[in-house]
């Protein structure tokens, strides 16, 4: 009997009517004879509503103790789901993460899964149990509960899957499928019936939420087959899989947008080796993600560096620029927070000129100010003022004709 892995996110187990339409649909599955395994997120906006609750008891809650409460979340949708099973007469069990196997690292609010134990998973599937597993959350080494980062669930899913030599990871979603761009910025946004790994990896880090990301690098690695569909809908969904698509080539697959861009500058550096490392080595220690970094040419032996992090670290990464940049003798920190970027995304662009001038063109006939650059070998990204994303996205998807079939 082959495995199957679903995961469900939170507008999907949003209410009772929708838990139970879940409840249905992983029936739907076991009658088909799967071993059923299912990964839930928290309810609607439970998550946000906890994240809420603890600012307000207090403002900078120790990462300990709000990664327990965030992952009580996740443990209220899958007790909900295994009650509604059981219900409509299922067996079926529910498991919290560290109860699941999972074991993460202790970088709270970001864990890395680094193992997992399917033992306890496998004897319930062998005694006919359907096995709902809660999203999002693992055990560290010091028998604490982690949490993954925000939209970690889907990574639940896909290391689950790869565990178990599932034959397929389902993601149902509020969307019927990965489109071209985000459908509710772009009405036009067409379904694509697969994309590869490489393309959705780097659709999902330069921000298409349907994804998380880590969880297509996972599929990636075990080569796990992906299924992105509704979970209301019985419309056929996107299979996220290896292997080149011979037509799409020559192509831009899709455009991602990501509106959590702050950006800091620091002003007079002195250009001499070490300065970089001096910057960014106490932020990586304080587990900030540096995203695109820009250093200008120097002149007269300065230069100005700019780089880039989410909003939520800004303050975080402010307070400890402004010492390091004293200490090297810079001149003054910058920075913006109202900023947002674009991307096109596909493997079709690889040795292929023409694609980012026409994205600058394009931003330009909108009077749009492109305020730092960066590229992979299948993706152009340009940084730009927060409130011209969604602007940009729509005019990108027209220019490189992805409202057509
Ligand atoms: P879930 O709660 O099921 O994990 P998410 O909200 O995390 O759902 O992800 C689904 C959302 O991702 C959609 O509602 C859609 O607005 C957004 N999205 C962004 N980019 C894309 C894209 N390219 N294709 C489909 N959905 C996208
Ligand atoms: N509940 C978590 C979040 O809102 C994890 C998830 O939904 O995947 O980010
Ligand atoms: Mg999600």
């Amino acid at each position: 009997m082959a495995i199957v892995v679903q995961k469900y996110g939170g507008s999907s187990v949003a209410n009772a009517d929708k838990i139970r339409n879940v409840a249905t649909r992983v029936s739907e599955s076991f009658k088909k004879g799967n071993k059923v395994v299912v990964v839930v997120s928290a309810m609607g906006d439970t998550t946000d509503d906890l994240i809420e609750l603890a600012g307000k008891i207090n403002p900078n809650p120790e990462p300990r103790e709000m990664d327990l409460l965030l992952s009580t979340g996740e443990i209220v949708s899958s007790t909900l789901l295994s009650m509604a099973l059981h219900a409509m007469g299922f067996r079926a069990i529910a498991l919290s993460g560290p109860q699941a196997g999972i074991s993460t690292d202790s970088a709270f609010s970001r864990a890395r899964i680094t193992g997992i134990e399917p033992k306890r998973i496998v004897n319930e599937l062998k005694k006919g149990n359907i096995v709902i597993v809660a999203g999002f959350q693992g055990l560290t080494s010091d028998n604490d509960i982690a949490t993954l980062g925000r939209g970690g669930s889907d990574t639940t899913a896909v290391a689950l899957a790869a565990s178990l030599k599932a034959k397929i990871c389902e993601i149902y979603t509020d969307v019927d499928g990965v489109y071209t761009a985000d459908p509710r910025i772009v009405p036009e946004a067409q379904k694509l019936n697969e994309i590869g790994y490489e393309e959705m990896l780097e659709m999902a880090t330069s921000g298409a939420r349907v994804m998380h990301h880590r969880s297509v690098e996972l599929g990636q690695v075990f080569k796990m087959p992906i299924l992105v569909a509704s979970s209301l809908a019985d419309r056929p969904g996107t299979m996220i899989r290896g292997g080149k698509n011979m037509e799409q080539r020559n192509k831009v697959r899709g455009i991602a947008h990501d509106m959590d861009v702050a950006k800091i500058t620091v002003t007079g550096v002195p250009d001499r080796p070490g300065i970089a490392a001096a910057i960014f080595m106490p932020l990586a220690k304080a587990g900030i993600s540096v995203d695109t970094i820009v250093q200008n040419a120097g002149a007269n032996n300065i230069t100005d560096l700019t780089f880039t992090v989410t909003k939520n670290d800004l303050n975080r990464a402010m307070d400890i620029i402004r010492p390091v940049a004293t200490e090297i003798g810079a001149k003054e920190c910058l920075s913006d927070s109202r900023l947002g970027k674009v991307s096109i995304i596909g493997t079709g662009m690889q040795n292929t000129p023409g694609y980012a001038a026409k994205m600058f063109q394009t931003l330009f006939t909108q009077n749009i100010n492109i305020l730092l650059i960066t590229t992979s070998e299948i993706r152009i990204t340009c940084i730009i003022a927060e409130d011209k994303v969604k602007e940009a996205v729509r005019t990108l998807h027209k220019a490189f004709d992805l409202d057509k079939d």
